[in-house]
């Protein structure tokens, strides 16, 4: 369990007395930037930190891998700490740079090991990231935007409406504060092996900021991550994916959730515009950019709604027809995730007798389809739970105020 002394150590990453950096919260500065007009370098990746090097620093781009390489590697976010960069390089960067962290609001450990964090981005907009630890690996839920705009009808963060889009910074910034608590350290002890893109919000309606956090978490000066291990998860806008295929190289998960228009069109209301036969032919292109790949879909099970044996068949035909287009067995992945509950919703989790008839029935046609077990849920962090604290907007600023006010860092302005 991280301790209060910790999480004010994540928060200022660096030597800044507690007094100070309070004051700069008091003024709403590091909120909205500590040095206004400063670039963040967590907001670039490789190649645009490269060019800032050379074109605005008028530096050599190895210095710029130097630079990534103490910040993603070795959490060091102080430019004087920068050891092997020249005393005039340090000094350019500190006038012209910064690397703004996340504020660290609270984090809470599972008692399966699971750890969530709530992060700060401004004084009105927090949002969740999540840690999975399981066998051999450590998967981080990662969230791209604040709420989300799609009205999914089972998705709790969909009743928190939208805000904004968070910056490549926020997004990386996020992987940064979880690595760094884990330390992981990068290609020696790799704490961090996965990234979801599967937090609050649409990540293709966030095209560019996710895709350039994404190759951060990929560049070996970054997280070091295959890109395999890397998993974009979409509503299904369509378009982006094909955007996607073109300028990444990433795992494609969808959210399906219904078999059939008529109900997908309820559950997902983005089915209106993209209906399942665009979504899977997006799919096919995706999957035929390259050779070997599948796309993983996944498939919430809601009791009574989709949970019936004619879905499953209906489910089966639609993995079928995307294998043949693909020409590869086991193209598609299913992945069934059993509802979970967040006050208000109309929903409910079928019973574990349901769960299992219902992948009895893929099994048996010859298709894994393995069900995600429930993590952190003692911590309102598993699937779809993970607004279940900020659903409701007053008690989430309440909870966020009360933790500045408890640090003496309370904020009139939100
Ligand atoms: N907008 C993207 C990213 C969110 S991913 C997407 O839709 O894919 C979050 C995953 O959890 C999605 O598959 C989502 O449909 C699923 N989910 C949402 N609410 C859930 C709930 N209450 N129980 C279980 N899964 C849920």
């Amino acid at each position: 369990m991280t301790t209060q002394r910790d999480r004010i150590d994540i928060q200022l990453a660096g030597d800044t007395p507690a007094t100070e950096s309070a004051a700069r919260v008091e003024a709403g500065v590091v909120a909205k930037g500590a040095g206004e007009g400063k670039m963040n370098l967590f907001d670039l990746d490789r190649a645009s930190l490269e060019r800032f090097f050379e074109e605005t620093l008028g530096e050599k781009k190895f210095r710029a891998h130097q630079v990534m390489k103490w910040i993603h590697h070795r959490y060091v976010t102080d430019f004087a700490e920068m050891t092997d960069l020249g005393k005039a390089l340090r000094a350019k960067l500190e006038a012209s740079a910064e690397v703004r962290v996340p504020q660290v609001v609270f984090d809470k450990a599972s008692t399966d090991g699971t750890h969530k964090w709530l992060l700060g981005m401004d004084p009105k907009n927090a949002i969740e990231t999540v840690y999975i630890p399981d066998k051999g690996r450590g998967t981080l839920c990662v969230s791209s935007q604040v709420g989300c705009a799609l009205n999914c009808q089972f998705c709790s963060t969909a009743t928190q409406g939208f805000n904004r889009n968070l910056s490549t910074a926020e997004i990386i910034g996020q992987v940064w504060v979880a690595a760094r608590h884990l330390g992981n350290v990068p290609h020696q002890q790799r704490r961090l092996t996965n990234v979801v893109m599967m937090g609050m919000g649409e990540p293709l309606a966030n095209f560019d900021n996710v895709v350039r956090a994404m190759s951060i978490m990929r560049d070996d000066l970054g997280y070091g991550l295959a890109n395999k291990r890397v998993t974009l998860s979409t509503a299904g806008m369509v378009p982006m994916i094909d955007r996607l295929a073109l300028e990444s190289d990433v795992s494609l998960a969808v959210s399906l959730h219904a078999p059939n228009d008529e109900l997908r069109s309820e559950l997902v209301p983005l089915n209106k515009k993209y209906p399942i036969e665009q979504l899977m032919d997006a799919c096919v292109r995706y999957a035929l950019r390259k050779r070997g790949t599948s796309v993983t879909f996944e498939y919430t099970l809601m009791k009574g709604v989709n949970d019936q044996p004619q879905h499953a068949r209906q489910l089966l035909r639609l993995m079928r027809q995307f294998d043949n287009a693909v020409q590869m067995k086991d193209a598609a992945k299913v992945n069934l995730i059993p509802f979970n509950p967040f006050p208000g919703t109309r929903f409910e989790r079928p019973d574990d007798a349901a769960i299992r008839a219902f992948q009895k029935l893929l099994n048996e046609a010859g298709m894994i389809a393995p069900v995600r077990r429930t993590r952190g849920d003692d911590i309102d962090a598993a699937c779809g739970q993970l607004k279940g604290q900020v659903m409701d907007r007053t008690r989430r600023q309440a909870e966020f105020q009360k933790q500045l006010q408890a640090r003496g860092l309370g904020n009139e302005a939100a």
